[in-house]
């Protein structure tokens, strides 16, 4: 049984990742942490991976187990670097051609979101993480006399909410890397359907070394923050935003001729700016999603969320593929699941994996986009009982 994405075993990674509006799998496997390997001895992984096949079983008891299909499977062998290269490199690489690409990390808390998307690795350069080596290739693709790379680092907290659905409910969006800046707006552009942030404090990057000082500055940012708002880092999601901007000069442009006395010279502009957009996504751990609902949330409480314009939304709908929401035409997206090998996490595990088949993302989507709109009646029905109150609904 192949999943929806009819991938072949053995094709190359950018055959997939290179179809506009489809999402590739991969799923990823930590190894056991030192309390399993002591607590859990006597128990066997509630996974097999096989790797060559692509496929990954769940054990449902000692003599079942059911399989799922994936276009990579990564070990607890598998290295950063490979890891990078299936996940993340072909994602990388139409953003240098000018496109707007995904990268998505979703599993439960502990799972390894984080060591996969963001490690810095600077005590071992083979531990760093996709962020900064998606960064390392972009830097050594662009010439910085000529072109611009900048960043912008977010985190889409829940203020005093209870454990809500995607915590949609009290959705903000603060700046890690200006964390006063906690209540940004969201622009969506109504031709492309391409979401911004306007707000965001953009840095302009130079080298590696301050693109990781960066990445510290807001993980401790993000951990100061959810420290004093009583959150965890672990209910929000991290947002990197990596702008390349490439002067294209006219030479290089398809449109140019070997002979440069052809009339369509005079119509060729002296050069072209080509943009791309990288986006790389660590999502709340998947335990804390719960669907409770939209009950019970006061208009004051709702008033400081932005509804449907809201970015993570957006990723959503990017994560189903095929669907006539993706951001933007030419959007690459990438998800890599991150399980846990623990018989006691089996439960999570499963969901997880369930994630990663796009029957589940598309229903995932469903709800999340019902939700919205579901607040969004109570809002106007909040509205038209308080004529006072005024509600900035997106
Ligand atoms: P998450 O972000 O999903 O909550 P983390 O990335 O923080 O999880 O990982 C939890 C712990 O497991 C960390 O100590 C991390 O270093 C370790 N870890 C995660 N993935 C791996 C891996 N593939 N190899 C080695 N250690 C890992
Ligand atoms: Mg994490």
């Amino acid at each position: 049984r192949r999943n929806s994405t009819g991938s072949l075993a053995g094709g190359a990674a950018k055959d997939n990742a290179g179809v506009p509006g489809r999402v590739r799998v991969a799923v990823r496997l930590r190894p056991r942490n030192a309390e399993e390997l002591v607590e859990d001895a006597d128990f066997a992984d509630c996974v097999e991976l096989q790797p060559e096949l692509k496929r990954l079983k769940l054990r449902k008891n000692n003599w079942d187990s059911d399989t799922y299909e994936f276009d990579e499977v990564l070990t607890e062998f598998a290295s950063q670097k490979r890891v990078y290269e299936v996940v993340a490199k072909p994602v990388v690489e139409s953003v240098l051609d000018g496109y707007n690409g995904t990268i998505m990390a979703y599993g439960q808390t502990g799972t390894g979101k984080t060591y996969t998307l963001g490690r810095l690795g600077e005590e071992d350069t083979a531990a760093r993480g996709i962020m900064v080596r998606a960064m390392e290739d972009i830097l050594a693709d662009v010439s910085l006399e000529t072109d611009s790379v900048s960043v912008s680092y977010l985190q889409v907290v829940s203020l005093k909410a209870p454990y809500t659905y995607m915590q949609l409910y009290m959705e903000t969006i603060q700046d890690l890397l200006d964390p006063a800046n906690d209540n940004i707006p969201i622009v969506e552009d109504p031709k492309t359907g391409d979401v911004s942030v306007p707000g965001a404090t953009l840095v302009e990057i130079r080298d590696q070394h301050s693109f990781v000082e960066l990445l510290r500055l807001g993980e401790a940012h993000r951990f100061a923050a959810n420290t004093k708002l009583n959150t965890e880092s672990s209910r929000s999601h991290a947002i990197l935003m990596v702008h390349v901007k490439r002067s294209v000069k006219a030479r290089d442009s398809a449109f140019s001729s070997e002979n440069g006395n052809s009339p369509h010279m005079k119509t060729l502009k002296p050069s072209l700016v080509r943009k791309g957009k990288l986006v790389v996504v660590d999502l709340a751990g998947s335990e804390r999603i719960d669907k409770s609902g939209s009950e019970g949330h006061t208009l004051e409480e709702a008033k400081s969320i932005n509804l449907s314009l809201s970015a993570l939304g957006k990723c959503i709908n990017a994560l189903a593929e095929n669907s006539a929401h993706v951001p933007v035409r030419t959007a690459r997206t990438s998800l890599v699941i991150t399980i846990g090998p623990s018989p006691r996490h089996r439960g999570e595990t499963a969901s997880t994996i369930m994630f990663g088949q796009r029957k589940e993302r598309l229903k995932y989507q469903k709800d999340y986009m019902d939700s919205i709109k579901k607040l969004e009646e109570q809002l106007v029905k909040n509205q038209q009982k308080n004529g006072s109150e005024k509600v900035p609904v997106g």
